[in-house]
């Protein structure tokens, strides 16, 4: 379940927002001005913040750079009356991850929140930070890779590709689809680059790990 922080000073626009949330199946809590947003945002007990700009104590913007000063990575949706373009730019580029002005549709406002909780998608404990499958195991936060227990030394490259076939275990991946993730967009599509970097997963992570699905792509036997 997600919960979702809700920085606003006017109970109606509070009200509403938390029926509407909680409706789609979200934990919401309020804070009514700018030192609750800060310690509340600052718990670690939220997924994402949707905050108004005109907060009593302080400025919506101050709270903002406070927050993201501290190093705090949680998900800023901003909600204010504010249409000012200037407003909007000082929001995004003082880390706020998206802008909406008052008056606002609910549908669009929970559009975007669950885009931004899609998007947040980093690692949060930590056993969502070691991938396992089989012998194979892969620490996100410190890059070790083990093979039965063993550590195995992985390219940054090898890694990446490694991450990517065991995000999909038992799918079929295309060469497309590994280049564009591990290689970026812009690699030649016509390159057999993929085909040379499974090799080099298959001599150090084992030979029977990766499947070759003939003319579609590889798979992660699971
Ligand atoms: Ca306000």
């Amino acid at each position: 379940m997600n919960r979702i922080l809700i920085a606003e000073d006017e109970p109606r626009i509070a009200s509403f927002l938390e029926k509407g949330l909680r409706a789609k199946g979200f934990t919401t809590s309020v804070a009514i001005d700018a030192g609750e947003t800060l310690d509340m945002a600052l718990s670690h007990e939220f997924d994402l913040l949707i905050m108004d700009l005109g907060l009593p104590g302080k400025d919506g913007l101050q709270v903002l750079e406070e927050l993201r000063g501290q190093g705090e990575q949680i998900p800023i949706i901003i909600l204010t009356a504010r249409d000012d373009i200037r407003d909007k730019v000082a929001g995004l580029e003082g880390g706020a991850d998206d802008y909406m002005t008052k008056p606002f549709r609910f549908e669009e406002l929970l559009a975007r929140v669950r885009l931004r909780l899609r998007n947040n998608h980093l690692p949060k404990t930590k056993e969502e930070m070691v991938l396992t499958i089989g012998h194979v195991s892969l620490d996100l936060r410190t890059r070790r890779v083990r093979v039965k227990g063993q550590l195995v030394e992985l390219s940054a490259r090898e890694f990446t590709l490694a991450e990517t076939l065991l995000r999909h275990p038992g799918q079929v991946m295309s060469r497309e689809q590994l280049l564009s993730h591990v290689w970026g967009y812009d690699y030649d599509p016509g390159s057999n680059i993929v085909d040379v970097y499974i090799g080099y997963l298959r001599k150090k992570l084992g030979s029977d790990l990766i499947e070759t699905v003939r003319g579609m792509g590889y798979r992660l036997r699971t």
